[in-house]
């Protein structure tokens, strides 16, 4: 197998070597224009690809082909139409045209539209996006796509990441041109998504009601042991686990995915993969296929891929960390510090553009990582707090104040025209110590954004992260903008040391999972969004509707959308939740709650009748927790209900998102602490659900 792994891999794309070999020249030139600088296709040129595209498809086992997207459930979507055309004569011939690959019109009208759809067109269509290749999966060809409206509104996470990648690519370019860089045309976004998950064994799955409507368990008491030994984290591969990985990555590498790193993660039964990064929206679509094969995978093995971000109480959930830095059409990574002056001027007004966007947008990047899910993580010490802030490490921090206080860096003493511009050292990559307790951390020569939850997707806080960071390099073009070339040393250090002053508040190098930050952040006036319905208001504030309208990335009606459809989806969830909780305790748990009572009872009447002198004390305190266990899960249960009609006739989406998180979720943790205390009561034969323990070590 390992010889083959050069030949296997990408062998299920529509890859750049196959349309050089399967395109006429000028046809080939063309798409890759299209590919490179975003221009327009002719639809001669679009028929041409469709042709060798099917050609290629057919030869690869393809019937079908489907216009694949990312429609605002988070999911992606797929219809697949077979090439079969009559010829007229009972036979038929494989046909796919241009017209078909370019554009394509899926029944729009039940994905979430947060009303665009009454306001606008009913209508929605599919745009073939050439940036990310098509690839071939279980017999049909798949061919990534924007989904939009009739009237243009973006109804997908594509769009906007496409729409905020170009944003960022005027204002970098526009910036380095003034820096006196003259080679860059083209700055793009890179992405490396690391993503966290759970295996659970598929058969202990299916008995669980709550894993298979929610992705999470709702209850189940603590197994004797949690990760307190820390020796799953990069522990040993379990054989079962291993076979599994070994084939995710061979299906990864089928589609060009570059899955690179694997290993055991902190909790029992948890683990990560991690890609080599790529184009933002190339990872972003990675990703999404990434998370969809995980599972299917798992099936194969008889194991569920549990990619929720708490799926388990008491030990830690799963994240995906969001890598991410820019990248010039000439190779420069732009956040790499650089070996002479100029770079160092270019990247130090790159970093500062971070940590401004950082700071002015604190707000959008939480809500990037708001979901009903993340919120059980967030601030929980073992994911970042919700509060945002930037971890710089001690020496890039110092260079800064060093700009701001005009001390050179390492010798203290005062400059004047200097950008601290001696070199800056290669410090900076293997020095930054690994803060593990910071949301958004500079990791050397990226950034590494790590509020995100497991099963989001990657492009929300990329559309965010592009956008202001885009901002932040047309507001640093408007300061720096008529300089003269031999002043621009002095005009960007002066703009460093007003930046820094302004932004340095976000800054934050210490232990993000303390009390004492928590205190700090509030003195230092950020943001501290603790829950989904907390953050999202923000989303729709003035400054935050100017940014995205400004840039083009949404509309107001996009932004207003986009919020309802967030509001909503918060709600819907943890009512799903309630109702599970309710049917299986219900159903379940207190029938085995109360057989396990009259056992008891049983037990102890047969006791007595055979020597009346036996003592039945222990069997009557027992039968007397069941039976208060019992009653107290009731009442729980009435009480829950009573809110989940309640919020289910709460008309006001930010009302009943908020009825869920301070009232449904707060009675269902209560209902859980209660059902754990019972369940540790009850022998396991007779639970009708795998408990923790099987859950987590029988693998
Ligand atoms: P760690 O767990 O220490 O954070 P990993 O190696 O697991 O490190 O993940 C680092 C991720 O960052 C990888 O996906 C890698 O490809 C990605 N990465 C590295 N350089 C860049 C870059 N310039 N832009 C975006 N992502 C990057
Ligand atoms: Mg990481």
């Amino acid at each position: 197998m390992n010889k083959e792994i050069p030949e296997l891999y990408g062998s299920m794309i529509f890859s750049d070597k196959v349309m050089r070999k399967k395109l006429p020249k000028d046809m080939y030139r063309a798409l890759r224009k299209t590919i490179e600088n975003g221009t327009h296709l002719e639809l001669d040129v679009a028929n041409s690809v469709a042709v060798a595209m099917k050609e290629w498809a057919v030869e690869n086992g393809a019937t079908h082909y489907t216009h694949w997207f990312q429609p605002m459930t988070g999911f992606t979507a797929e219809k697949h139409d077979s090439f079969i055309s009559p010829s007229g004569d009972g036979e038929v011939i494989m046909d796919f045209s241009g017209k078909e690959l370019v554009k394509g019109e899926p029944d729009a009208s039940s994905f979430p539209s947060g009303g665009l759809r009454a306001t606008f067109e009913a209508r929605g269509y599919t745009a073939w996006d050439p940036t990310s290749p098509a690839f071939i999966k279980d017999g049909t060809l798949y061919i990534p796509t924007a989904f939009c409206s009739y009237s243009g509104e973006a109804l997908d996470k594509k769009t906007p990441l496409l729409r905020s990648m170009e944003a960022l690519n005027d204002e970098a370019v526009k910036m380095l041109k003034l820096l006196g860089n003259d080679t860059v045309t083209r700055v793009s976004t890179t992405i490396g998504p690391e993503q966290e998950y759970f295996l659970v064994d598929k058969e202990q799955y299916n008995k669980r009601k709550d894993l298979i409507f929610c992705g999470r368990t709702l209850f189940g008491a603590p197994a004797p042991k949690g990760q307190e030994m820390e020796d799953h984290y990069f522990g040993s591969l379990k054989p079962r686990v291993s076979a599994y990985m070994h084939d995710l990555d061979v299906e990864l590498w089928k589609l060009g995915i570059p899955a690179k790193t694997k290993h055991n993660e902190v909790a029992p039964a948890q683990h990560e993969l991690a890609p080599v990064f790529d184009t933002a929206n190339v990872a972003v679509d990675h990703n999404q296929l990434t998370m969809e094969i995980m599972k299917n995978v798992a099936e194969k093995h008889g194991l569920v891929c549990l990619l929720h971000e708490k799926p388990f109480e008491g030990i830690n959930g799963s994240g995906k960390h969001n890598n991410w830095s820019l990248i010039t059409n000439d190779g420069v990574n732009l956040l790499n510090p650089g070996r002479t002056p100029a770079q160092n001027i270019q990247f130090l007004v790159f970093l500062m553009a971070v940590i401004k966007a950082v700071d002015d947008y604190a707000d959008l990047m939480r809500i990037s990582a708001a979901s009903a899910g993340n919120d059980h993580r967030l601030g929980g010490n073992e994911a970042p707090p919700a509060i945002v802030s930037v971890f710089l490490g001690d020496e890039l921090t110092a260079v800064l104040e060093s700009i701001e206080n005009d001390t050179y860096f390492g010798k203290q003493e005062k400059v004047q025209l200097d950008i601290g511009a001696h070199v800056l050292p290669h410090f900076v990559k293997d020095n930054t110590d690994r803060n593990r307790t910071s949301p958004f951390a500079f990791t050397g020569n990226k950034f590494e954004f790590r509020m995100l939850g497991s099963s989001a997707s990657v492009a929300t806080p990329n559309i965010v992260l592009n956008t202001a960071v885009a901002e932040a390099l047309a507001q640093f073009y408007q300061e720096l903008e008529g300089t003269k070339p031999e002043d621009m040393e002095k005009a960007v250090h002066e703009l460093i040391k007003r930046a820094i002053r302004k932004h340095k508040k976000i800054i934050f190098n210490g232990n993000g999972y303390s009390d004492e930050w928590i205190k700090e952040a509030k003195e230092r006036g950020l943001y501290n969004l603790i829950s989904t319905p907390d953050c999202l208001p923000q989303f729709i504030a003035d400054k935050n509707v100017a940014l995205f309208t400004k840039h083009h990335i949404f509309t107001k009606d996009e932004i207003l959308s986009r919020y309802e459809i967030l509001l909503e989806n918060y709600t819907k969830t943890v009512m799903i939740e309630a109702r599970t909780m309710t049917e299986m305790l219900t159903k379940d748990f207190l029938p085995a709650l109360n057989a396990y009572a009259g056992e008891t009872a049983g037990h102890a009447a047969s006791k007595k009748a055979f020597m009346p002198k036996l003592s039945t004390s222990s069997e009557e305190a027992l039968i007397e927790s069941l039976t208060e266990a019992y009653e107290t899960i009731t009442r729980g249960i009435k009480q829950l209900s009573a809110s989940v009609a309640e919020a289910a006739g709460t008309e006001d989406a930010l009302k009943a998102a908020r009825l869920c998180h301070a009232d449904i979720l707060v009675k269902m943790e209560a209902l859980r602490l209660a059902a754990n205390e019972a369940e540790e009561l009850i022998p396991d034969s007779l639970l009708p659900y795998p408990t923790y323990d099987q859950l987590l070590f029988s693998l």
